[in-house]
């Protein structure tokens, strides 16, 4: 399964297993766990070294994070979005004009590699040393890169009973974020017939 920065981001907010829903970057501690995590993801434009996030970090992440679930709520249309955040949902054009003012935030410069025997490799300079700023740059572009390229047409919102994820369909006939999200629903939609049918048999006719 292919791994997409933005996509990590927006499932930062997801069900707690309980019936509830969680929020990995609740607390600055969790941001810069969840940041580390993403390491690899954003290796190539984060400085070497750990990155501790403050709460100032935290409110920045999640900030962006509200635009990038926005834009994906507005993907997914006209299929209901994730019911995380259905109700309070930034409009998608402020969304838009946030998520490129943090990508913009970064001067970066495109440059080409190309070292005897290896594949010629395209990467961004940056000219910004402020490595708060270019995480938030990095992850700010990898949404662009997102929702402007094929995956975002394959972007559902999971609708099994309780699950808050967004996810990339990986082939035609998949609902459901994991299989036990479709195991969830199926016995949802199970439990709700059987409900239906001894409703009408008890209905007098
Ligand atoms: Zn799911």
């Amino acid at each position: 399964m292919e791994h997409w920065p933005a996509l990590e981001l927006a499932s930062t907010i997801r069900h707690d297993g309980e019936g509830g829903v969680t929020d990995d970057l609740a607390t600055a501690h969790g941001t810069t766990r969840w940041i580390q995590a993403q390491a690899d993801l954003l290796a190539d434009h984060l400085p070497a070294g750990e990155l501790t996030a403050d709460e100032r970090l935290r409110s920045e992440i999640t900030e962006l994070r509200r635009s990038v679930r926005a834009l994906f709520a507005r993907a997914v249309s006209p299929a209901p979005p994730s019911s995380a955040d259905a109700q309070r949902l930034m409009p998608a054009d402020q969304a838009l004009a946030h998520l490129n003012a943090v990508a913009a935030r970064e001067p970066v410069v495109p440059q080409m590699r190309w070292l005897p025997e290896s594949a010629p490799a395209a990467r961004l300079l940056s000219a910004e040393n402020d490595p708060n700023v270019r995480l938030l740059a990095a992850l700010a572009r990898a949404a662009i890169d997102f929702l402007s390229g094929p995956q975002r047409e394959q972007l559902r919102a999971c609708t099994a009973p309780r699950c808050v994820r967004y996810f990339v369909k990986s082939h035609g006939r998949q609902e459901w974020c994991k299989p036990s999200c479709g195991n969830r629903a199926r016995a949802a939609r199970h439990y709700q017939r059987q409900r239906m049918a001894t409703d009408s048999s008890i209905t007098p006719s």
